[in-house]
């Protein structure tokens, strides 16, 4: 335990700031949560439908790897829905529509083995531990994504497939990441095969309720410790401790925090906006660091009525916007959630459409998709390519030279600051899991740093 007297702010309330904040007040410390929204929960949000149900906007899907947030699930009583799946799947490629029972987009099959074999030997190579000591990483960590493929493979069809496995896997387009971030994503993910699959992969369950349920718990047992509307501007720091500044974004009005530790909880390109005094010694993203794009458009039905004609409403496109669906509704079947996705390089064209014309072009689509269905009852768009304070959806993606540059130092405090994020977190980057685990490492830090700190004292008292 360390002493009460230790006080901790923790930048950021999504669920690596939660957790790291929990785990810090659990040791007896006094700790203040900064959150720069409205609300709790950052990359976790909910979207209520007018069925009454609550969509998840921002994550959503968890698979039986992800051990902290089971057990964190447990621990607040939450249940879990399996992902619909069953039935066939629809296509959509270059405009032609089929229906089938595999979960594999009709393309050339020699094609996409190919380019999966390709991808899984690259991914045996990384080193999950330290990406920047892979063997050949410099290369791979200056080479993009999209010329690995041109480089690589002639097939035509992987190259129609491999944007929209990276959309659907990493909200990536594969000129704006590169190998080495590919291939350490896929591997810190549980494996390419695991990340891509629903049964028995990463995509198994959803949050009865919606993950964000998960921040609201976390932020409702912190209680007063939380403070929204508050984003961290400038950290200053000495011998004696930590200044955290605010600037409230409307009335500019200013408030500060005295720490002995913080942790910032943000994702690289907000963290590295902060005004850090002193200076960082290197930087939390670059400017090849870019953001992963990604849309949820969630379309609302009396019921699956898809399921009534066979179909999992699983689909996969190879134009935008909806490059794919998939089955979000609830477990008792009151409503029907199908959930879009608009990834990639089609998200930040849809981005710039206006609401009404974002609106046309979901639904047009889904005609095309599914055309004996009624139009639905509700279209809610969530998109996260223009949200302040997330840059970047499902995660940050480390551009070319970023491994290289950031990795090393990924996890080494500054001074008295500390990092969490799933950003930083080696294992499960980009996921709840890797924020969970980021957080947790960031708590048991500053906790050993307030131990050691009291035992010195001691010895300095006797
Ligand atoms: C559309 C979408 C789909 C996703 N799907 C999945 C999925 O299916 N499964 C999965 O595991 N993961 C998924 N993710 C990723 C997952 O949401 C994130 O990995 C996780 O929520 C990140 O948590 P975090 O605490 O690291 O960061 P965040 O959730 O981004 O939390 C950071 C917090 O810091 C706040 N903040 C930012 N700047 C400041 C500042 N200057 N001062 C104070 N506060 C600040 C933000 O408002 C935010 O609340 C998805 C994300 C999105 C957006």
């Amino acid at each position: 335990m360390t002493g009460a007297s230790t006080r901790v702010v923790v930048v950021g309330a999504g669920l690596a700031g939660l957790i790291a904040a929990r785990d810090v007040a659990a040791s007896g410390a006094e700790v203040t949560v900064l959150e720069a929204r409205d609300r709790v929960g950052g990359r976790m949000r909910g979207v209520p439908m007018s069925s009454g149900v609550v969509a998840d906007g921002g994550a959503a899907y968890l698979g039986r790897q992800h051990t902290e947030l089971l057990q964190l699930v447990d621990d607040h009583r939450l249940d879990l829905v399996s992902t619909g799946m069953s039935g066939e799947s629809t296509f959509l490629i270059d405009d032609q529509r089929t229906t089938t029972a595999s979960r594999v987009p009709p393309l050339d099959a020699v094609a996409l083995g190919d380019l999966f074999d390709r991808l899984e030997d690259l991914v045996e190579t990384v080193r999950p531990n330290a990406p920047w000591l892979t063997p050949d990483a410099d290369r791979l960590d200056r080479l993009s994504a999209q010329r690995w493929l041109v480089d690589g493979i002639a097939r035509p069809d992987a190259h129609t497939f491999f944007p929209l496995f990276l959309g659907e896997m990493m909200a990536a387009d594969p000129a704006a990441i590169s190998v080495l971030h590919m291939a350490f994503y896929l591997r810190s993910g549980g494996g390419l095969r695991y990340l891509n699959a629903f049964e028995g992969g990463a995509q198994q369950w959803r949050i009865d309720g919606g993950a964000h349920l998960l921040a609201e718990e976390l932020a409702e047992q912190l209680g007063d410790r939380v403070h929204v509307n508050q984003p961290v501007a400038a950290i200053d720091q000495d011998h004696h401790g930590v200044v955290v500044r605010c600037v409230t974004d409307t009335a500019h009005r200013q408030s500060e925090f005295r720490a002995d530790r913080v942790i910032v909880a943000v994702p690289p390109l907000l963290a590295q906006r902060i005004d850090f005094r002193p200076g960082l010694s290197t930087p939390r993203a670059t400017t090849a660091t870019g953001r992963g794009c990604a849309i949820k458009v969630h379309l609302g039905y009396r019921s699956p009525i898809w399921r009534e004609g066979g179909l999992s409403g699983w689909s996969v496109s190879t134009s935008g916007p909806l490059l794919s669906t998939v089955d979000d509704s609830p477990s008792d079947e009151s409503a029907g959630v199908l959930t879009g996705f608009v990834t990639g390089a089609a998200a930040s064209a849809f981005s710039a459409l206006s609401p009404a014309g974002q609106r046309d072009a979901a639904l047009a689509h889904v005609a095309r998709l599914f055309p004996q269905l009624p139009p639905p009852d509700t279209c809610s768009i969530t998109d996260w390519i223009t949200e302040k304070y997330s840059r970047g959806c499902y995660a940050a993606l480390f551009g070319p030279g970023d491994w290289l540059r950031l990795g090393p130092t990924l996890t080494e405090p500054h001074g008295r600051i500390h990092w969490a994020g799933t950003e930083t977190s080696l294992e499960y980057f980009g996921l709840m899991e890797g924020a969970i685990r980021s957080g947790r490492r960031a708590a048991a830090e500053v906790i050993d740093a307030a131990d050691a700190t009291t035992d010195s004292s001691k010895v300095l008292v006797r």
